[in-house]
């Protein structure tokens, strides 16, 4: 049986030392903020932006929203950001993702100051992590990272596999276990033999998006999962990428789906921005 790794649990613990440091920064005489822009309504997507509101608000960070409606030009959420950039008072800016197709996704990305760049999505950030210097990282594998350290998992030397390349999360994972020493292995779509690839896995992060793909049949016995998969199944319950009950007899730790990555992400976003305010803010 393996151990379950809370990710719910880990991350309330970075979101309390997270208070506890914005409530002395505060007795210092510096607020920190932040600016959520979200262009349209799509449903999901105000969720998120809620759950990030809620938790600036636990943690003691000033959020200052932007709801724009769907027709918003991209000149006009540019100047937004412009102006957010130049602002004392803000440090971190977050562009909810997706943006309506008018507007390209790589031009908003880019226009986001890389000091202010909380999301770790502009491409100085991703080329400061590839040369291994300080920068914004990307929150779900930065959260992946913690949830590895404050579980025990030692990641030095450790055979990691990450399934999936995307941009968000599988390049920055592998970017991430590279630079905590693992050997690491990138696999997709177009990886040959994916079942022995993965079987050499220590450390199995799977960033897939597809349900429950990955069974007992991928993983080696003791091997520690990482699940970042979000998907409804056919009851409308939450589940991940990994089928959970396969592969859980064999695993020695595993992230359950909810409340394993998941609460991750924003705990780390949460970091970033008073990262953000203490390395860069006035
Ligand atoms: P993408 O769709 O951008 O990337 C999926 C990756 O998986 C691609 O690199 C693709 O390969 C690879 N892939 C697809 N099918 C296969 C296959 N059959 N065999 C091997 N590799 C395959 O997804 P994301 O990285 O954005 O997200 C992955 C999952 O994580 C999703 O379920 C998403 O909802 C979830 N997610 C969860 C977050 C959280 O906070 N918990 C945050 C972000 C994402 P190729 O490049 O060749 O196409």
């Amino acid at each position: 049986m393996a151990e379950l790794i809370d990710g719910k649990a880990i991350s309330k613990q970075i979101k309390d030392e997270l208070k506890e440091q914005v409530a002395a920064l505060k007795q210092q005489g510096k607020e920190i903020g932040m600016a959520v822009i979200q262009v349209g309504n799509d449903p999901a997507s105000s969720v998120y932006v809620g759950n990030k509101k809620k938790a600036c608000e636990y943690i003691g960070i000033r959020s200052e929203s932007y709801e724009l409606p769907e027709e918003t030009t991209q000149e006009e959420l540019l100047t937004l950001i412009d102006k957010l950039n130049q602002d004392d008072k803000i440090h971190g800016i977050l562009v909810q993702l997706p943006v309506p197709k008018h507007i390209d996704e790589d031009t908003i990305i880019k226009a986001i100051s890389p000091k202010k760049d909380v999301d770790g999505f502009h491409p100085q950030s991703v080329g400061a992590l590839t040369i291994g210097q300080p920068g914004f990282v990307s929150c779900t594998p930065a959260g992946i990272i913690q949830l590895l350290k404050r579980s025990g998992v030692e990641i030095e030397g450790k055979e990691c596999v990450v399934i999936g390349r995307s941009n968000i999360v599988g390049k920055p994972m592998a970017l991430l276990l590279l630079r905590e020493n693992g050997t690491v292995t990138i696999t997709h779509s177009r990886t040959k033999n994916l079942k022995e690839v993965c079987k050499r896995a220590d450390i199995l992060v799977v960033a897939i998006g597809r349900p429950k793909m990955i069974d007992a049949s991928y993983v080696k016995e003791g091997a520690v999962v990482i699940d970042v998969g979000i998907h409804r199944n056919e009851n409308n319950k939450l589940c991940g990428d990994v089928d959970f009950d396969s592969v859980e007899p064999v695993a020695s730790k595993i992230t359950p789906v909810p409340g394993g990555v998941g609460p991750m992400t924003i705990a780390m976003l949460m970091h970033n921005c008073v990262e953000a305010a203490t390395m860069f803010g006035e």
